[in-house]
């Protein structure tokens, strides 16, 4: 079923119905070892060299909890603004998987970590709220690879056992632009608190998108199917939109939707039906009898509060107050940590507004073209402020200092020396300035004639020329200055 983009649901011209989306978030937790073992997480190790008995599953191997990850998805909660359950505990849910070799996955079920918070969504029409339903800590499986060998299948248990935080938001989302600020929201509280590094080509965070419709003004909301495991947000988008279509024909064809697990195929741009979906029963959960559950003392939390760095909300506020940004502005400058610590050491010594302008959009598209983030800009925070002072005390113009800024992005050059090196510095001696203009009013005379009869518009011309005589390197304000006086 191939679609044209004017038919998705979303941009329906009836406009009928509404799409309800819920996302539960895996991320995998920052931290050196596995959540119930000492084996090392680092990403892209040789296969299997990162297993201990216990994360192999051998018999009669225990659990011992990380208590570095714990305290990561206390931090996490205190981040979502949610409530911290002080006794938790750890469920097994039953299943087989080829690289889940315990039969089983440790995880949290009816007393999760934490509990109900919320995330703020910065959107075009204003802020959003999105509820969260609860935290759980949980361990990954193990990889099944199918493309290395032609007749078997492989396991890496390298990240069998890794510490996963399962974010399970309430049904509050209703578009696919929504969920693209929710994830991106979700990954900027994560790593302003060193929690999950989000990165989403390694798999450190992923999601089940839980997708709905329902016609408009409906109270109750529509039978969901839950498309697993997506790991893109662009992908997420992409099955949110097909996936309410599909449900959307289902119903006009008055037809019912069965409450599925689904896959996403990224090539055929579809969803596909994987199972019927499974209850919580059909896990047979029951509390894991290696581990106690998890008890909190009121201290432990204090000192976690504690620990907590600025997050992008607040940190947003304190843009708009103290440094009169807009909360456009504000909110791509606290997008991440980086940007926000880089944005405050250019402004440490020199101009807030052209800082901001100069950052996000001179900056941010050259660093795009470039391919690199902000912690690899090959321009420093000081010597942008330093080319900022220069356009500020009249060195150089705004046109200038771009090709200077150009200069810079091939090396971190002190702007001063490009200037004297290129000899860009702007001319802005009275005495040089009157010798060009005199110049140029000299070989325009019938113009400048015209001009004093009332032509006023030539004006423009005689300052374009100017500049073009001097290189683009006079002082347009004194140039206007002198011209007036001349003509
Ligand atoms: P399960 O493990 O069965 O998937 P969870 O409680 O872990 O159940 O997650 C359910 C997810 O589905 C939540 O994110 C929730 O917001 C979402 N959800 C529940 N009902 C609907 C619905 N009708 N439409 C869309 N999403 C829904
Ligand atoms: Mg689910």
């Amino acid at each position: 079923m191939s679609k044209d983009k004017s038919e998705y649901l979303i941009n329906r011209k009836d406009n009928q119905y509404e799409v309800v989306i819920g996302l539960e978030v895996h991320a995998q937790v920052t931290s050196e070892s596995k959540l119930f073992s000492t084996s090392s997480t680092k990403f892209g190790a040789e296969p299997n060299t990162q297993v201990s008995l216990v994360d192999a599953a051998l018999p009669g191997m225990l659990p011992v909890i990380n208590e570095y990850c714990v305290k990561q998805a206390i931090k996490t909660g205190i981040g979502l603004k949610a409530k911290i359950n002080k006794r938790s505990v750890f469920d097994r849910k039953n299943y087989f998987y080829a690289d889940l070799p315990q039969g089983y996955q440790i995880s949290q079920f009816k007393d999760p970590i934490v509990g109900e918070g919320k995330v703020i969504l910065d959107m075009p029409d204003g802020q959003k709220e999105v509820g969260i339903e609860r935290l759980h800590l949980e361990q990954d499986a193990g990889k099944s690879i199918h493309d290395l060998d032609p007749k078997n299948t492989l396991v890496d248990l390298n990240r069998s056992g890794v510490a996963l935080m399962e974010i399970v938001s309430k049904p509050d989302l209703r578009s696919p632009d929504e969920v693209n600020a929710y994830v991106k929201k979700l990954r900027s509280i994560m790593r302003y608190l060193g929690t999950c590094d989000g990165n989403m080509q390694e798999g450190s965070l992923r999601a089940d998108v839980n997708v709905s419709v329902r016609k408009k003004g409906t109270k109750e909301f529509g039978t969901r199917c839950e498309i697993k495991n997506v790991n893109s947000i662009k992908f997420m988008q992409m099955a949110i939109e097909y996936e309410a279509n599909r449900q959307v024909d289902l119903l006009e064809e008055g037809q019912s939707i069965d409450q599925e697990t689904r896959l996403f195929d990224t090539k055929k741009n579809e969803t596909r039906s994987m199972r019927s979906k499974e209850d919580a029963h059909d896990y047979r959960y029951f509390p894991d009898p290696d581990l106690l559950p998890l008890e909190i003392s009121d201290d432990f939390i204090e000192k976690l509060k504690l620990e907590i760095p600025e997050l992008p909300d607040e940190k947003k506020k304190r843009f708009i107050e103290k440094f009169k940004v807009s909360p456009y502005e504000a909110t791509i400058l606290v997008s991440d940590n980086e940007t926000s610590n880089y944005f405050e050491n250019v402004i440490k010594k020199s101009d807030v507004k052209l800082a901001t302008n100069w950052i996000i959009g001179e900056l941010f598209a050259a660093l795009n073209e470039k391919n690199l983030e902000i912690t690899e800009s090959p321009i420093s925070a000081g010597n942008l402020s330093k080319l900022i002072n220069l356009i500020k005390d009249g060195t150089i113009s705004g046109k200038i200092a771009k090709t200077v800024f150009e200069h810079m992005m091939e090396g971190d050059k002190d702007p001063k020396k490009i200037v004297e090196e290129k000899g860009l510095k702007q001319e802005s001696d009275p005495k040089a300035l009157e010798a060009l203009i005199d110049k140029v009013i000299d070989d325009n005379r019938e113009k400048a004639t015209e001009y004093k009869s009332g032509k006023v518009k030539l004006f423009g011309f005689f300052v374009g020329q100017v500049m073009k005589v001097s290189g683009g390197k006079a002082n347009p304000q004194l140039v206007n200055e002198i011209l007036k006086k001349k003509l």
